[in-house]
C-alpha cells in the first residue's frame, strides 16, 4: 500500500464565508451525483512545494464534498528523486536530458509504485511528473485518470517530454495552469483543460493575522520589526532565483540601508538539490547580518510564513520559471506589495502597474522595491488591486468546482452549465 497522507478535516459550509452564493450552489449541485465516488490523489511528497500546499486542502474539501477521497505517497530514494529532479528541470527548459539508465530508475519506481497501488478508484488523479508512468501498469483500470501538471511547461526539453509522453497519452484527462503549457501533442492537447490552482484563504497559512500579531511573531526571528523587510518564500530552487534575489535587495540597502531580507525556504524531501542550493544561498549571503535565511528546520511553519508575507514592505517571489507560484496569490491574498518575475502562471496573477510589479532582472526588481517602500500609497492601492484578483479567481472554492465538473464530464453527466477551458477552445 502506498502510504496515505492524514488531512484532517475542513467543512465546505465554511467557505460560504468567501464564496459567492452562485459559487457554492455550483459546488452543491455538481457533487450531488458524485456522492461515494472514491478519489485517489498521488504525488510524490506531502512536504513542501504547492502540489502539497494544495492538497491539504483540496482533498478535505473533496470529502467534504461527499467524495471518498485519499492522498497517497509514492516512494522512492535519492536515485529516483535525483532523476525526477531532473526532469523536472528539463521539463522547465533545463537542456540536460535522461540518459538510458536514468530512464531505467524513473521506469523501475513508477512500477514499485504501481505494485503499491490498489486501483479501485473512480478517479485516480496523478500530481506532476514523478508517478506519471504508473498508469502504464493498469492498462485494463476502471477508474479515470487523470495528469495533473503543476509545473511550467512553455519551453520544455524535447527529449524528456518525448520520454513522458507515451504515458501522459494514456490519460484520460490533463490539466494545465496555463494554455501554453500544453504539450504540442495532438493526443494530450484532445484531452486538456486548463485552469489555475488556489489559494485557501482560511488555512493558517491565509488567514487573517493582525499587523501587530505577524510583528510578534517575525520578531522571534530576529527580525528588526521597526525596519523594512523584504521577503521571498520559496523552495531553494535555482529557478526560484533566491541569489537574484540577494543581488536586488543589496541594490535597495544602497538607497535604504534599513532594508532587511527573510528568504524563507522549506526543504521538500523529494528535492535532493535543495540543501546544495541552501548552501549556495547563504554562502552569497556572505554573512550580512540584515539577511535572514530561514527554513522549516527553524521552525518556520504555516503561520509563520503568513506573519512573514502580512509583515513584509514587499514580498518578493522573483521566478524565472514559474508553473503558477501560489506564494504570489498568498501575498496578495494579504493586501502585500508584490514584485515578481515576469513567468508562467504569475502574469496571471500580477498585471504590472495594476496588482504589482513583474520584473525581468534583479536591477528591475530592486526598483520595484523601491517604489513599493518609497510610495506606500501606489503600493498600498496596488495591492488593494491585487487581492480583489485574487478573491475572485484563485481561493479554494473555485479550484473544487473545476474539479468536480470536470468528475461530472468525464462521467458523461451534465457539468451545471460550468464551462471548463480546453486546450482545444484557444
Ligand atoms: N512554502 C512554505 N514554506 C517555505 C517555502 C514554501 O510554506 O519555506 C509554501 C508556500 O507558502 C507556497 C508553497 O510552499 O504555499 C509553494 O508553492 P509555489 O506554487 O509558490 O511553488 P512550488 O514550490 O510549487 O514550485
Amino acid at each position: 500500500m502506498l502510504q496515505a497522507v492524514n488531512v484532517g478535516h475542513k467543512a465546505l459550509a465554511d467557505y460560504a464565508t468567501i464564496a459567492t452564493r452562485g459559487l457554492m450552489d455550483e459546488i452543491r449541485r455538481l457533487a450531488e451525483p458524485l456522492a461515494g465516488k472514491r478519489v485517489a490523489h498521488v504525488s510524490a511528497t506531502a512536504f513542501g512545494g504547492g502540489v502539497a500546499e494544495i492538497n491539504y486542502t483540496l482533498v478535505p474539501l473533496m470529502q467534504s464534498a461527499g467524495l471518498e477521497t485519499d492522498w497517497l505517497i509514492i516512494k522512492g530514494a535519492d536515485e529516483f528523486f535525483n532523476v525526477t529532479k531532473t526532469i523536472h528541470n528539463a521539463l522547465q527548459g533545463n537542456p540536460q536530458g535522461l540518459d538510458a539508465e536514468q530512464q531505467e530508475i524513473y521506469r523501475k519506481y513508477n512500477e514499485l509504485n504501481a505494485k503499491d497501488f490498489v486501483d479501485e478508484y473512480d478517479f485516480v488523479i496523478i500530481h506532476d511528473a514523478q508517478p506519471a508512468a504508473m498508469i502504464e501498469q493498469f492498462p485494463t483500470s476502471r477508474a479515470h485518470w487523470i495528469w495533473r501538471c503543476h509545473i511550467d511547461l512553455s519551453t520544455p526539453n524535447d527529449q524528456v517530454l518525448d520520454f513522458l509522453l507515451p504515458s501522459l497519452q494514456r490519460y484520460g484527462a490533463t490539466i494545465f495552469h496555463r494554455r501554453d503549457y500544453v504539450p504540442a501533442n495532438a493526443e494530450v492537447a484532445a484531452s486538456a483543460f486548463i485552469w489555475p490552482p488556489a489559494i485557501d484563504p482560511l488555512a493558517p497559512k491565509n488567514m487573517a493575522l493582525s499587523a501587530e500579531d505577524a510583528a510578534y511573531i517575525v520578531d522571534q526571528f530576529g527580525i528588526d520589526v521597526t525596519r523594512p523587510l523584504l521577503t521571498q518564500v520559496s523552495r531553494f530552487d535555482p529557478w526560484k532565483d533566491p541569489l537574484g534575489v540577494i543581488d536586488a535587495y543589496r541594490l535597495v540597502k544602497e538607497e535604504h540601508p534599513g532594508v532587511q531580507l527573510a528568504l524563507v525556504g522549506s526543504m521538500a524531501h523529494d528535492d535532493p538539490e535543495g540543501w546544495d542550493f541552501y548552501n549556495q544561498t547563504v554562502s552569497y549571503a556572505s554573512g550580512d547580518p540584515d539577511i535572514y535565511i530561514l527554513s522549516n528546520l527553524n521552525n518556520v511553519g504555516s503561520v509563520e510564513v503568513n506573519a512573514f508575507q502580512v509583515h513584509s514592505a514587499a514580498v518578493i517571489q522573483k521566478s524565472i520559471r514559474e508553473g503558477f507560484g501560489l506564494t504570489v496569490s498568498e501575498a496578495l491574498w494579504k493586501a502585500r506589495p508584490t514584485v515578481a518575475g515576469r513567468a508562467g502562471g504569475i502574469v496571471d496573477q500580477i498585471t504590472h502597474g495594476e496588482t504589482g510589479w513583474l520584473v525581468a532582472s534583479s536591477s528591475e526588481c530592486a526598483e520595484a522595491c523601491m517604489l513599493a517602500l518609497g510610495d506606500p500609497e501606489l503600493a498600498r492601492r496596488l495591492a488593494l488591486a491585487g487581492k480583489e484578483h485574487v478573491r475572485r479567481r484563485f481561493l479554494t472554492p473555485r479550484l473544487l468546482r473545476d474539479w468536480l465538473a470536470l468528475f461530472n464530464r468525464m462521467l458523461g453527466l451534465e457539468t451545471e452549465g460550468v464551462e471548463l477551458a480546453t486546450a482545444a477552445a484557444a
